[in-house]
């Protein structure tokens, strides 16, 4: 059996696993559980449950620290870009990244707008302005744009399109708390972002929604729709959904976001300790972010050259397992290969870049709170499985 330099044998040739009990892919980082239940008593106390105060004071921290004109919270970053795109009265085409989260073209569907699928950018994974240009055509009516694991999109390149073909510009923001485009949070690009607040983003309200935008009215409307599209008079001039926002999720939401900086702060040391002990591994490559741009490290994945590497990404995956570390294919298939968008347009026929990403990625543990030591851990137990992959391999 073959040992790497300091002879570390992988847990899956009969080593030691780098983990004694399984390690999660990630976990929220919980705030203080006496503020969060100072809040609880609170709401309790006011007999008011649901859109209430903890929900107007979520949307000003929001509207702040996302430098947001306005925001409004909903129940999901799903329901936000739902009634986003309802509100924007879309019709035809929305132009999609197809490496992205399925939530993104699920809110096209339930507005029966029809996703177009664009590729995305090799290096930094986001939707590519150039291929967005190719695929508009008379139908298209929008674009949804996703920051990809809290790296900023290229704001300013689909801003262009969008301007010059009269495009609406909506960002899935559901990875962009903590993000900075060009020194500015992501709260006030585009006609609407829509920011999430589920358990495994930055800052969580065990559920929420963020939607942000300039437009005083548009998020007026999407008050009204967050409320079955009910203005207060049961005399509904629109079809909404209930997706309020509870008290209870609310207030642990602001506690959440109280210590989003020094969260965020920590995730970019974490990938830097990542990319410094990962780098010199051969057949290895980490999202390209810009830089002036910040990204808020909702994941840290490595893309894999299995010549290079020695083993696939799905051999590496399971290696990585028997070391009791949990990793993720995100996003593995992409959109454009999931039944529920047999429907869509692919535009290029085909995306190339998607499906070598897709293929190729793989998503390492995660979280605010993850001690240095762990990056140390995993990183070795990566080295150990590269070193040994002829073995590694044979024993798949
Ligand atoms: C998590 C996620 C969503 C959905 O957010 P919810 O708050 O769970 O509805 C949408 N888009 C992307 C890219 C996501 O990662």
């Amino acid at each position: 059996m073959q040992k790497n330099r300091r002879g570390r044998v992988p847990a899956i040739l009969g080593g030691e696993p780098a983990f004694a009990a399984l390690l999660p892919i990630t976990q929220p980082t919980v705030p203080p559980a006496h503020r969060v239940l100072r809040r609880l008593a609170a709401v309790l106390g006011s007999g008011m449950l649901t859109n209430a105060g903890q929900v107007r004071e979520l949307e000003a921290l929001a509207q702040r620290l996302l430098q947001a004109p306005q925001a409004v919270a909903v129940n999901s970053c799903t329901s936000g870009l739902i009634l986003v795109l309802r509100a924007l009265k879309l019709t035809g085409e929305v132009i999609i990244p197809a490496f992205t989260f399925h939530a993104t073209a699920h809110a096209a569907l339930w507005n029966n707008l029809r996703p177009v699928f664009v590729d995305c950018d090799p290096h930094s994974y986001n939707l590519d302005p150039q291929a967005v240009a190719r695929a508009v055509t008379s139908r298209t009516s929008a674009v949804l744009a996703v920051h990809i694991f809290g790296a900023p999109a290229d704001i300013s390149g689909l801003q262009r399109v969008c301007r010059r073909h009269r495009l609406k510009l909506i960002f899935d923001a559901a990875h962009g708390f903590g993000a900075r485009y060009r020194g500015r949070a992501l709260g006030g690009f585009g006609d609407a972002a829509v920011f999430s607040m589920s358990p495994t983003k930055l800052a969580t309200g065990g559920e929420a929604g963020i939607v942000t935008t300039r437009d005083e009215a548009l998020a007026q409307d999407v008050r009204v729709l967050r409320n079955y599209g009910d203005s207060g008079n049961n005399d509904c001039a629109v079809s909404g959904l209930c997706a309020r926002l509870s008290e209870a999720n609310a207030a642990l939401a602001i506690e959440s976001l109280r210590q989003l900086e020094p969260n965020v702060r920590r995730r970019q040391k974490l990938a830097l300790r990542y990319r410094a002990r990962l780098g010199k591994l051969p057949g290895l490559a980490f999202q390209v972010i810009a830089n002036r741009d910040r990204s808020c490290f909702k994941d840290f994945s490595i893309l894999i050259d299995p010549r290079k590497f020695g083993l696939n990404r799905d051999e590496l995956a399971a290696a990585l397992l028997a070391e009791n570390i949990t990793v993720r294919r995100y996003f593995h298939p992409p959109v454009h290969r999931q039944e529920a968008f047999r429907g869509a347009i692919n535009f290029g026929k085909n995306l190339e870049h998607t499906d070598r990403v897709s293929s190729n990625i793989l998503s390492l543990p995660l979280s605010s709170h993850t001690p240095a030591a762990h990056i140390d851990r995993i990183s070795a137990a990566l080295r150990a499985i590269h070193c040994a992959a002829a073995d590694v391999r044979r024993e798949l």
